[in-house]
């Protein structure tokens, strides 16, 4: 129901709408990307290896696991970049250690860089940091509906090779 204030639309409800929007897409998406990239990888939906470390981790995010085998969706350039946050080549799964503590620190740039340009071919790293600027503001309805791809895409996969 849209509530009203004074005949005219409350801002701050349209505020919490849109980031719950961009909430919805942004765990559709990661549940992709690691879902992806644990077949791309192990030829598994329940593991695969970090972009970064190549150790293995889960595709299931539990702060219980040791966060070197539990994964996550780790962007390249970080995601308050719009334009790039979901971008399928500058997510990849990555395991919660390298993620939060090397990636944030700048040590595995250069390791997630040339991982990078083997995984989507020569020249990616430099195509995402030459995009960095580029800004984007999606539209509610876009968010909705790429929502709603990328739950159909995990899906499909799911159903294909099994969910575990
Ligand atoms: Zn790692």
């Amino acid at each position: 129901m849209t509530k009203f204030i004074f005949g005219r639309k409350s801002n701050a409800f349209s505020k919490k709408k849109r980031s719950c929007y961009i909430k919805a897409y942004d765990t559709a998406f990661s549940q992709y990307i690691k879902t992806r990239d644990c077949l791309m990888t192990s030829g598994s939906t329940r593991y695969g290896f970090c972009i970064t470390c190549g150790g293995s981790c889960s595709r299931v995010y539990d702060e219980s696991i040791d966060p070197k085998r539990c994964g996550t969706n780790g962007h390249y350039i970080a995601r308050a970049n719009m334009f790039l946050r979901y971008d399928l080549r500058n997510n990849n799964l990555q395991c919660r250690y390298c993620n939060d503590f090397l990636q944030k620190a700048g040590w595995v740039k250069e390791a997630y860089r040339e991982a990078l340009d083997k995984k989507w071919g020569a020249g990616t790293a430099q195509l995402l940091e030459d995009s960095r600027f580029i800004m984007t503001k999606l539209s509610r309805t876009e968010m909705e509906e790429k929502t709603e791809y990328y739950k159909e895409e995990i899906a499909i996969l799911f159903k294909q090779f099994g969910e575990m």
